[in-house]
């Protein structure tokens, strides 16, 4: 099989290797689509001393294509199956892992690098941007035949990320929504929380994805290049603040000031992964009776209530997608990604 890896200080190479045959319990996937993401950039960036350990492992989180073969034992999928990797793989030992719960399982990305026991994609395991993968079955979720597989790259991350922050920050129908950070996974927020009956106040500093949210369906978008970001929304909320702010920036002048954006009582939902910043401060996160989650991911027991939810309202995930490609021009992708010139790209294998 072949596929791309990261070399460590923004280079790229494309290796070739043999291709797995599936052992007990696994099943092998020849991949349709796999897409570029943010976390992708914190790989793509890492420097050489850090890569040095991975460079042999395929880049990329979001595999979805089609069973060519399976291990001894496994009762589903089936050969011919259309499929989607859940990218938190899990030691599939503890607790968590016993119960499908990968995104909890202490030897994920939590495990610090030097954990021998540490399962992670791009890492120490194979990831998505090659044209086969292969993946334990209790990790790979059903594409019905209504979703196409490039649907199923924008739900196997963005959606599927958005979706967990909502659930996460107990939104309701008629409460307002803050969001920083209008990138792919604000995008899917925006497209979620809307059908939900909820208003949705975006911002961000690029102008361009402020139009992209005002299109998504954003009630308001606040220009944080323009204006005081946090003062604006107090003007639009009463003075209030929103019932729940999601931050996908992950940018420590944001953290900064979530707490003054949130009603008294509200909650604070952290999604976007940057520096090791704090929010903050301590006395009035608890005289304003805020709540701070930290959302990953999404749950495994998910995947089936958003593809009703995206079938129930009739929900377009193409709509957050910039462009779908050949592969081929993956490494081009990237270096325009990296410089924040291209929205969400999904890659095809055929
Ligand atoms: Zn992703
Ligand atoms: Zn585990």
């Amino acid at each position: 099989m072949k596929g791309y890896v990261f070399l460590g200080d923004k280079e790229i190479d494309f290796v070739e290797k043999p291709t797995p045959t599936p052992g007990p319990g696994e099943a092998l996937i020849k991949e349709k689509t796999s897409a570029l993401c943010g976390s992708d950039l914190h790989v793509y960036r890492a420097p050489k001393a850090y890569r040095s350990s991975c460079t042999h492992t395929y880049t990329g989180h979001e595999p979805v294509g089609e069973v060519i073969a399976v291990g001894e034992g496994v009762q589903w999928p089936k050969v011919g199956d259309r499929v989607v990797g859940y990218h938190a793989l899990g030691c599939g030992e503890c607790r968590y892992c016993q119960t499908r719960e990968f995104k909890k399982c202490p030897h994920n990305f939590i495990a610090p690098p030097d954990d021998p026991e540490r399962v992670a994609m791009m890492e120490n395991r194979d990831g998505s941007n090659a044209d086969h993968f292969v993946a334990k079955s209790g990790q790979l979720l059903p594409l019905p035949d209504d979703f196409s597989y490039e649907d199923g790259s924008v739900l196997s991350c963005n959606f599927g990320t958005a979706w967990s922050a909502i659930k996460t920050g107990s939104c309701f129908p008629g409460g307002t929504i803050a969001l920083w950070g209008l990138g792919p996974v604000g995008l899917n927020i925006v497209l979620i929380a809307k059908k939900l009956g909820m208003r949705v106040i975006g911002i961000d500093l690029s102008s361009a994805r402020c139009d992209f949210a005002r299109e998504a369906g954003a009630d308001e978008v606040i220009d944080g290049s323009q204006t005081d970001a946090v003062e604006k929304l107090l003007s639009l909320t009463g003075g209030e603040g929103a019932d729940t702010v999601i931050d996908t920036t992950g940018a420590g002048p944001v953290h900064e000031r979530l707490v003054e954006a949130t009603r008294l009582g509200g909650h604070i939902v952290l999604v976007g992964m940057g520096h090791e910043t704090s929010v903050g401060p301590v006395p009035a996160i608890i005289l304003r009776q805020v709540t701070i989650h930290g959302s990953w991911i999404y749950d495994i027991a998910d995947w089936w209530p958003m593809l009703e939810f995206v079938r129930q309202h009739e929900i377009d995930l193409m709509s957050c997608v910039e462009e779908v490609v050949p592969i081929s021009q993956f490494p081009e992708k990237i270096e325009k990604a990296d410089k924040g010139e291209c929205g969400k790209i999904i890659f095809r294998w055929d």
